[in-house]
């Protein structure tokens, strides 16, 4: 018989890019969603996975209704990558962020123990665990020290993760996942920002890109590669936490430069700090500026990722640079009329 799974957060990225490769695999896929009736499939019509994949209005806020929903569909994996993703909207709504990353994990955990069985469960870690580490690049060992509600929800998540494993013997695996990104990442998040607004410049928008800290250096990989990572983790014999990142840092500048370039624009940067700004060679056109609206009321340090483990134990690898990423991602913004895929 094919195996199952159920994915929360199948509407975003990695949930989208995760039920593609696993309906790859012969995998009968669930997903749950908050409301069906709210659409916010886009990702999944895009990937053309909307009719392929069994949806089941889901909520981490509600224990009754994750038993329901897992009992009913009882598959050999959960992949738990619903989050509100964005971390600089973690300060806005905190209780929120630690309710869905910490609570909610309990809460996921808690009902595969209850319902027995042996089911595999992934959970989505995350690099900001280390927001204010103060070594670089980070391991699997590095001490955890989240800088804002995002990651304190995720560093509990982590840790129940562990409790869970070691107390009942569950098969439950935290990745610890960098930056990784793609045409399907949220326009809120850097990369995406500026790939969106360089294909509209590229196209002859009178626009600047307003950013916040330009030198603000983050591991980025490619999406996919990652959600692969994933399930590779959920086969292992042995269930265990591992970082999947590159191991190199990239400025916000340099990602920007790279986007430019896959798009025929060259950028002269001069200045520094908030009078910073990006020219257009041929023309001398202010294209990128700093708004420190944009600024992170804590930024993390710089966080990168040791993957050696995930190279050794799981055989994987960041296979994607980032100024292919950067290419790809803004060639996929150019490609659509008005650039705007969501
Ligand atoms: P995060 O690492 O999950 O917070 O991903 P983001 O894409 O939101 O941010 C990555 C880095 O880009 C952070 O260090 C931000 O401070 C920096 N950054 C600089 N300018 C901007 C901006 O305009 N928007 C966002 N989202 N981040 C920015």
């Amino acid at each position: 018989m094919g195996r199952s799974a159920f994915i929360t957060g199948i509407s975003g990225q990695d949930g989208a890019y995760l039920a593609a490769f696993l309906l790859d695999k012969g995998y009968e896929v669930h997903g749950g969603i908050r409301s069906v009736a709210h659409s916010g499939l886009e990702r999944l019509e895009f990937l053309g996975l909307r009719d392929r994949i069994r949806l089941h209005p889901f909520d981490l806020a509600d224990h009754n209704n994750i038993f329901r929903v897992l009992r009913e569909v009882s598959v050999d994996e959960v992949y738990n990558l619903a989050a509100q993703s964005f971390v600089g909207a973690s300060w806005d709504n905190a209780i929120q962020a630690l309710d869905i990353h910490a609570m909610g994990t309990a809460r996921l955990l808690d009902t595969l123990r209850t319902l027995g069985g042996d089911t595999r469960i992934f959970q989505a870690s995350s690099s900001e665990i280390f927001g204010t580490a103060r070594t670089c690049p980070q391991t699997e060992l590095t001490a955890l020290a989240p800088r804002a509600p995002y990651g304190t929800g995720k560093v509990m998540a982590h840790c129940l993760v562990e409790n869970y494993r070691t107390r009942f013997g569950m098969h439950a695996s935290c990745g610890i996942l960098y930056n990784h990104e793609s045409p399907l990442r949220g326009r809120q998040f850097v990369t995406r920002k500026i790939t969106l607004a360089l294909a509209r410049i590229a196209a002859g928008a009178p626009e600047i890109c307003r950013l916040g800290n330009l030198s603000a250096r983050r591991d980025w990989g490619y999406a996919p590669e990652y959600v692969e990572g994933m399930w590779r983790m959920l086969q292992q014999d042995q269930p265990e936490d591992f970082i999947l990142a590159t191991g190199i840092g990239t400025t916000v500048r340099d990602f920007a430069t790279h986007a430019a370039a896959a798009l025929g624009i060259e950028i002269d940067w001069e200045g520094s700090g908030a009078g910073e700004v990006g020219r257009r060679r041929s023309d001398g056109r202010i294209i990128v500026a700093v708004d420190p609206e944009f600024y992170r009321p804590a930024e993390a340090v710089d966080l990168i990722g040791d993957a050696a483990k995930a190279r050794d134990r799981l055989g994987w690898s960041a296979q994607t640079d980032v100024a292919t990423l950067a290419a790809l991602m803004a060639r996929a913004e150019a490609a659509v009329p008005g650039c705007a895929l969501w």
